[in-house]
């Protein structure tokens, strides 16, 4: 399946027949089609770890930066 990876955000399957196409409605079957998953992401990528460590987001500082979830500072 070369190329498809290559435009996966806007990427849509076809619900019906799985063919990929670039709007939600399939050209083949004229069904309903849904955004492709993400192909490449998972958790387990090494790709990830290495985004974060270069983010820093496993220095304690990193998570002070995020806002709180509940309005601590009120
Ligand atoms: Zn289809």
């Amino acid at each position: 399946m070369e190329g498809v990876e290559m435009a996966r955000s806007r990427m849509q399957k076809c619900l019906d027949c799985g063919s990929y196409s670039l709007s939600t409605t399939c050209k083949k079957c004229g069904g309903i089609a849904q955004a492709a998953g993400p192909l490449k992401f998972s958790p387990q990528d090494p790709q990830a770890k290495r985004r974060r460590e270069y983010e820093n987001v496993t220095d304690p500082k990193w998570v002070q930066k995020l806002p709180s979830p509940k309005g601590e500072e009120e």
